[in-house]
């Protein structure tokens, strides 16, 4: 008996090893598959949207429309250089003045890159989370403070090309047609009518938030930055009739108070002088964006170009 209830337990104890390597080989088997035959979720997708993208004549898919052929589906966006200039002339009058020769080497630098300049307003529509909203390079191009050189220096230039620019001027009211300076409304009016010119805030009358609020209380800083942001958001849209939900802060200065009250006047996003390329988890408020001058070469427009296309930020 005692010799029968040992085979009995030692068959059994195989019977249970043998079961036991069974499933430790069908575990193996599934994590030695290749992952992309359980996880790759449809590859039918990537010859539609290579054909998608080369019949398609939107700006968006331009980008890939001469790579029909490539298996890849482009990876989205990772991140978007926002560039600001200020001043344009044919010679360097000051530290803000981008020589025109500069800028042009800026644009070819920028196409040479496979980068496409696109609105912001687009860029934003990808920092919300649509991937398709801006081809996988992407650029956009901001101008502060509504200088004339805008209107008598950037437009003639731009039209000159055969593809129109997006271009978004972030200005300041109480300078428009009153300094000698800057633009007046009927020009801002006409670039705004060009199509290719986005018009947004840069607050009433470009504050230093820092020295204004030295010399007030609580109470009477909020209701100075408060009036700078929305009289410069009624303004413009009476002028102009953009709804100016964009702001710029003056002298790139903003804190955490200064984005709440942006938010309760009614800006969707601000942006900063941050100097980094624009990605999703930038704050809205406070947006990077990198302050060019004529300095700034072609070879330092490489430079930014390729730090959003590795996206270590
Ligand atoms: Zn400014």
């Amino acid at each position: 008996m005692q010799r029968i209830h040992f085979l009995t337990r030692f068959r059994r104890a195989c019977v249970i090893l043998a079961l036991g390597a069974l499933v430790a080989q069908a575990a193996l088997t599934a994590s030695a598959r290749p992952p992309h035959t359980l996880d790759t979720p449809h590859p039918l997708d990537t010859p539609h949207t290579s054909h998608t993208s080369h019949t398609s004549h939107t700006s968006h898919t331009s980008h890939t429309s001469d790579t029909p052929d490539t298996p890849d589906k482009p990876p989205p966006a990772r991140a978007i250089p926002i560039l600001v200039y200020h001043r344009f002339a044919a010679t360097a009058k000051d530290a803000m003045t981008v020589r025109t020769a500069t800028f042009e080497g800026h644009l070819r630098t920028i196409a040479q890159a496979g980068f496409e300049v696109v609105p912001l307003a687009a860029a934003l529509t990808w920092y919300a989370g649509d991937d398709a909203a801006v081809p996988a390079h992407a650029v956009a191009i901001c101008v502060d403070d509504g200088h004339r050189s805008v209107h008598d220096v950037l437009q003639p230039l731009l039209r000159a090309r055969t593809t129109p620019l997006p271009v978004t001027l972030f200005i300041y009211p109480s300078a428009i047609s009153n300094a000698s300076y800057a633009m007046t409304w009927d020009q801002l009016r006409a670039l705004r009518q060009d199509g290719a010119y986005a018009i947004e805030s840069h607050t009433y009358w470009h504050p230093n938030f820092h020295t204004e609020r030295a010399h007030r209380d609580a109470a009477g800083y909020r209701a100075f930055v408060l009036a700078q942001l929305e009289k410069a958001r009624a303004r413009i849209h009476a002028e102009t009739g953009s709804p100016a939900t964009l702001l710029a802060w003056p002298f790139g200065i903003h804190d955490r108070q200064l984005e709440a009250f942006a938010a309760e006047a009614g800006h969707t996003a601000a942006f900063s002088l941050d100097a980094r390329p624009l990605t999703r988890a930038a704050p809205v408020m406070a947006l990077p964006r990198y302050l060019i001058t004529d300095a700034c070469g072609n070879a330092c427009m490489q430079q930014i170009l390729h730090r959003a296309e590795r996206n270590d930020d």
